[in-house]
């Protein structure tokens, strides 16, 4: 069987069963951009053709298990099964605004492990396959186009670690970039990363007009280790390289993500040495309020209150700083906590 996102492929099986470009072209636009069934797409190939093609090409890689829709605000949480059995996540944001973004996973699980994320605790990972990234878009744009809506932005946040899932992600967003496919635009889409300094540069150099967000959470070295496990292998001064050296390819600013934790990286010192780590570089720092999840005692959100003054004291340096406004508090909790209670053994 072979895959619809795979061109070279799909190639070969236009030319042996002697389908002319133009059909195949009329398939694509149906299937990406029209949001429409396999079997709806199918149609646009001659009929002595359809079946054939239909029995050799699989449209979709992942069973939807579940669907849960936010009754505060505009998320909705999908929930798929892959092929070999794991539970992962994607998250439809959709915001008052009227744009719609879709969060995807790139792999079932994370081994990187941080003490804050529910993906994390999981440990394993099984990074997807492109077929089941791009199938997350799919999926949720089909069931968008019965609201009349369609997917613009679309956010590599949702479980796993996308810079150690290259390969797969890379020819995920190809398509997604391809005008025959999706068409989107690289300034809708955003990887996030945990900070992988060699393979940050690389994405950038391959797609430097995409969005690209560091998870930072710290800019002291003991600190960050103790909230990140990985950082032990990347130190900070690492990172800053790799940080210069992506501003400098990119146009828009490196996104700066950092997760706000009581007592752990909120103090003044913290935003000192953070103001002293970011100084020189294009960056918009992202401050995001801490969701609670299981099985992490002792982490506890900084207040309302202080994550503004955070905001206001980065402002006044000269950052652009915004708090992260979470969708979806009662679906989700926080990425990866669906797929978690469902992978866990009863
Ligand atoms: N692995 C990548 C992308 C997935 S996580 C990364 O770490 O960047 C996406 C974002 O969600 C990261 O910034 C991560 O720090 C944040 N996150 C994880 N757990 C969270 C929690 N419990 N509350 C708030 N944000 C969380
Ligand atoms: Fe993995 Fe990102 Fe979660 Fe850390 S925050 S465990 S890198 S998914």
């Amino acid at each position: 069987m072979h895959s619809i996102h795979d061109k070279l492929a799909i190639e070969e099986i236009r030319k042996r069963l002697r389908i002319e470009p133009g059909h195949v072209r009329r398939l694509r636009n149906a299937f990406y951009k029209k949001q429409e069934t396999p079997a709806e797409a199918l149609e646009q190939l001659p009929a002595p053709q359809r079946r054939i093609f239909g029995s050799e090409v699989a449209f979709h890689f992942l069973t939807c298990h579940s669907r849960h829709d936010s009754q505060l605000d505009g998320a909705s949480k999908l929930l798929y099964r892959t092929a070999s059995g794991q539970m992962i996540e994607s998250v439809i944001l959709r915001i008052a605004s009227g744009r719609t973004s879709l969060c995807v996973s790139s792999q079932a699980g994370c081994a990187v492990g941080c003490c804050f994320c529910a993906t994390g605790q999981l440990g394993m990972a099984r990074s997807l396959t492109h077929h089941e990234i791009l199938d997350q878009v799919i999926q949720a744009n089909r069931a968008l186009g019965a609201e009349g809506r369609s997917i613009r932005n679309v956010v590599f946040m949702g479980m796993g670690e996308p810079m150690l899932n290259e390969t797969e992600v890379y020819k995920a967003l190809n398509v997604l970039l391809s005008p025959q496919c999706f068409d989107l635009s690289p300034a809708k889409i955003l990887v996030s990363t945990v900070g992988i300094p060699d393979a940050m540069v690389r994405c950038a150099e391959r797609f430097p007009r995409l969005g690209m967000a560091l998870s930072l959470h710290s800019a002291r070295q003991a600190q960050r280790e103790r909230l990140i496990p990985l950082a032990r292998r990347y130190p900070l001064a690492r990172l800053r390289k790799a940080m210069e050296h992506v501003t400098s390819i990119q146009r828009r600013p490196l996104m700066v993500e950092y997760l706000l934790l009581a007592g752990l990286n909120d103090t003044d010192q913290d935003l000192s040495e953070l103001l002293c780590y970011l100084r020189g570089l294009r960056v918009h720092v992202n401050l995001i309020p801490y969701n609670v999840i299981a099985n992490a005692t002792g982490l506890i959100g900084t207040a309302a209150e202080r994550r503004c003054w955070f905001a206001a004291r980065l402002t006044e340096a000269g950052f652009t700083a915004t708090v992260r406004y979470s969708l979806g508090a009662d679906i989700a909790a926080a990425c990866g906590q669906l797929a978690r209670l469902e992978t866990a053994p009863a």
